[in-house]
């Protein structure tokens, strides 16, 4: 393998993104010596190299090409603004971006912010969601504690991130209109498959461990003991389940049967084989899932 298709990934240095995005890696089988305090590290057994950013970077650098992808909010992607390739939405740190008032404020609906001057950190975003509602306002970029805004007479309403809501209440506000939201995502430089076609297959297969986990993470593996007479009921129960692998046991007229469930439906599926006689019910949870 040549050296020079060794990927570059930039992830958060510390923060809410870093954990879950160095588990994901961790998840895909590649091993790297941990030491955030570094800002390089490289993976020992897959050809990629590990650079500790701050958030706001990442986009800035994978658009650079001083890092080929990279985990980072969408947020931070569609604030910054730089054209980057969004390859997958990988479903953790969700928040969304909201419209807050003091709770005194009447608010009836987002034309109410006409005229009116919003406190935010994210003034790309809250442009192009006003201009969608055909809304004018005044946009005062803040770097921080911007829901002190209102309380200080500096704007009347704010634009930030909540993912709970506790820091709005503590400082007198009330959420009143979710703009936007946002996950971590993976992106990629433009154009990489054509620029360096090595570090492009290095990606594609980075994907499909990505892929892999992920799709493990939406099922479960259950194996039940089950009244013979019962394997039709059961199929039809599980959406789905192809053929359920069936072994007869010892004891006549029972069968064992071992298949995955989605997610979404298996508190269903679980009650629904209990009423058909199923014992034994074991269930565990799926490492890695391809087609
Ligand atoms: P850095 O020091 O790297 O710049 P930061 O303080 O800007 O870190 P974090 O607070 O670690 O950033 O948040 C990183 C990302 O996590 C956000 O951009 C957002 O996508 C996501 N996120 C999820 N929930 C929240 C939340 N409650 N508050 C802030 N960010 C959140
Ligand atoms: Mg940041």
């Amino acid at each position: 393998m040549n050296g020079s298709d060794t990927i570059r990934i930039a992830v958060q240095k510390s923060g809410r993104l870093s954990e879950k995005s160095l588990t994901l890696i961790q998840d895909c089988g590649i091993d790297y010596s941990a030491d955030t305090r570094v800002l390089k590290a490289m993976a020992d057994n897959f050809p990629m190299e590990f650079l500790f950013l701050r958030d706001d970077d990442v986009p800035e650098y994978v658009y650079d090409g001083i890092a080929d992808i990279g985990i980072v909010g969408k947020n931070e992607v569609d604030e910054k603004g730089f054209s980057v390739e969004i390859l997958r939405d990988l479903g953790f740190s969700r928040c969304r971006l909201s419209v807050a008032v003091p709770n005194t404020t009447v608010y009836a609906g987002i034309e109410d912010l006409q005229g009116r001057s919003i406190a935010t950190s994210y003034p790309n975003i809250l442009t192009s969601c006003l201009k969608e509602q055909n809304v004018d306002a005044d946009i005062h970029v803040v770097s921080g504690s911007v829901e002190i805004a209102p309380t200080i007479g500096l704007a009347d309403a704010i634009f930030d991130i909540v993912s709970t809501g506790s820091t709005l209440i503590s400082n007198g506000l009330k959420e009143v209109d979710v703009l936007y939201h946002s996950s971590a995502v993976l992106i990629c430089r433009k154009d990489l498959e054509r620029l360096h076609p090595g570090k492009f297959r290095n990606v594609s297969r980075l994907l499909v461990r990505i892929d892999a986990v992920m799709r493990a993470k939406h099922y479960k593996y259950i194996l039940f003991n089950l009244p013979e007479e019962h394997i039709e009921e059961v199929s039809r129960i599980i959406p789905g389940m192809k053929s359920p692998t069936v072994t007869p046991l010892y004891t006549k007229g029972w069968i064992s049967v071992q298949t995955v469930v989605n997610e979404d439906v298996f508190w269903e599926v679980l009650e629904a084989l209990k009423e058909l006689g199923a014992q034994g019910i074991l269930v565990t949870s799926i490492e890695k899932m391809t087609d």
